[in-house]
């Protein structure tokens, strides 16, 4: 309750160590999703406040000021910043659900929690990832080196920002790489917050910089920068696609994208548990306001399931608690933003005036609140050709379309442009091997959705992105390789 209330200091950039207030830009207000108030401002980012942020980052990798600290004290420190970010785990989760208007319970879950459990997961490989000797014939050497990539640019969204932002800085500063992270406008107060207990924690100044601001200024400055090494971002296929046209302009820097997705949640007559499979189904597509990269929303059902579950799904949506963030039995809070919420109700619109019906949900709620909420939403008699059976909402409306065989199931579950994640619920094994070979997504749940932990990699196929995240695997986004030919 203290912490409901609390002022909410300014934010500030983190720079070269020190907390830098707005500069020439001036400062933008945070709007709280939770009831349209302002809740602080945060700097509006400068080209130049960028251009400052990655000189420091580049002074601090070239001087090896982390990447030549001993394995064993790099991980100290960031050992050392998990357990800060834990000790503080409900003042950010508080602070993170004001900014953004995720549900408490989620954001808990997902947010500090997950954040210091990421940085812990690749503090842990800082001293047991080595180099290489090639099987190379008799009178040669070959060495192969693995290199901290050099200053590596975040641009991050706004609906887990703790969660993705850790999911970058975890490998880039376990690898040795120096970061100039930019947090999305709307959701940028924990981020800064980390920032200032990583210097707590002894990361040394320059390591870690945050820039707070608009994308087409400090996003742009970053993508464009001829010092940054690689890129890395979540966020939406339109940016995405900017990204990878700026580093072609400017340096060729790596850029690795985890874009949007229209994942497609694909429910057999022979499901194992049809209320946990309901119950699990409207998680996948509610939770976070839908505001989740691998929702789930699109729902295939086997056509003679295909009534029995949209009615059991719609009842079960209608009992989800929708409404203040902060209260620990709120299923799902705010919708982030007015801009999203307009976006939201748009695609529902569109799916009225073609005829499409809504079983439940559709519209803005507790508007006298102040704050953005939507009814979850179920849309059936959904064509595949439709917009809201193509495009990403990222909100919560769930597109419902039947199908009669598993060739047909495949068909609609690999025609869109993204392939990010996928679902398969089936009682047959075989069905189930077969369906996870023939879809292309980046992760398919089988019997579940979502849900799945650090030790695996999450990144996209076709137009949801490149490289992954979460794993060891994450590590090579990160690391240059380098040979050493030596003549014995
Ligand atoms: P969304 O529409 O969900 O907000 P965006 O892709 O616009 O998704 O936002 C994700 C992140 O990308 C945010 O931090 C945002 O500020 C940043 N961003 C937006 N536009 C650009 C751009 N042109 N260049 C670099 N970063 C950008």
């Amino acid at each position: 309750e203290a912490l409901r209330r609390a002022p909410v200091a300014p934010g500030s950039h983190v720079i070269d160590g020190e907390r830098r207030q707005a500069s020439g830009g001036g400062a933008m207000d945070v709007i709280s999703p939770i009831d349209g108030s302002i809740l602080t401002t945060i700097p509006r980012g400068t080209r130049e406040d960028a251009e400052i942020a990655i000189g420091a980052a580049r002074r601090a990798f070239d001087d090896g000021r982390w990447s030549e600290l001993a394995p064993a004290e790099r991980k100290k420190i960031l050992l050392k910043w998990a357990e800060l970010i834990d000790a503080n785990a409900l003042e950010l989760a508080v602070l993170g659900v004001r900014d953004n208007g995720t549900e408490i319970g989620m954001a808990l879950k997902a947010e500090p929690g997950s954040a210091a459990a990421t940085i812990r997961f690749y503090a842990e490989a800082v001293d047991k990832i080595g180099g290489e000797i090639a099987p190379t014939g008799p009178g040669n050497l070959g060495l192969v080196h693995r290199e901290p990539a050099g200053v590596v640019g975040a641009i991050v969204p706004w609906n887990f920002p703790l969660m993705i932002g850790a999911w970058k800085l975890g490998p880039a500063l376990a690898a040795g790489c120096t970061v100039v992270l930019k947090p999305a406008e709307t959701a940028s107060l924990t981020l800064i917050r980390i920032a200032e207990l990583a210097l707590e924690a002894g990361l040394p100044a320059g390591v870690l910089n945050v820039v707070t601001g608009e994308g087409a200024v400090v996003g742009e400055a970053i993508a464009r920068s001829m010092d940054v090494d690689v890129l890395v971002f979540t966020g939406s296929a339109a940016t995405g696609r900017r990204l990878l046209e700026a580093s072609a302009q400017s340096n060729l820097k790596r850029v690795y994208l985890e874009l949007g997705g229209k994942s497609p949640n694909i429910v057999f007559a022979d499901t194992p548990n049809l209320d946990e499979a309901v119950k699990v189904s409207a998680n996948g597509i509610f939770r976070n306001s839908g505001q989740v990269c691998v929702a789930g929303s699109r729902l295939l059902v086997e056509r003679c399931l295909h009534d029995a579950f949209v009615e059991k799904l719609a009842e079960h949506a209608q009992d989800l608690r929708v409404g203040d963030p902060l209260d620990p039995a709120t299923a799902a809070g705010a919708v982030n933003s007015q801009r999203q919420l307009e976006q939201n109700l748009a695609f529902v619109e569109e799916a009225r005036a073609r005829g499409r019906r809504i079983v439940t949900g559709g519209d803005r709620i507790l508007q006298e609140t102040g704050g953005y909420y939507m009814a979850p939403t179920i849309v059936t008699g959904v064509g595949p050709d439709d917009r809201l059976a193509r495009e990403e909402v990222f909100g919560p409306v769930l597109a419902v379309l039947p199908f009669d065989t598993e060739d047909e199931a495949v068909a609609i579950a690999n025609g869109t442009d993204y392939g990010l994640a996928a679902a398969v619920w089936t009682a047959d094994l075989s069905r189930a091997h077969r369906m996870v070979r023939r879809i292309r997504a980046g992760v398919v749940h089988v019997n579940t959705y979502g849900g799945a932990d650090l030790t695996v990699p999450l990144g996209g196929v076709k137009q949801s992105g490149n490289g992954h995240d979460k794993s060891l695997h994450a590590f090579e986004k990160y690391l240059n390789l380098k040979t050493a030919w030596i003549k014995l």
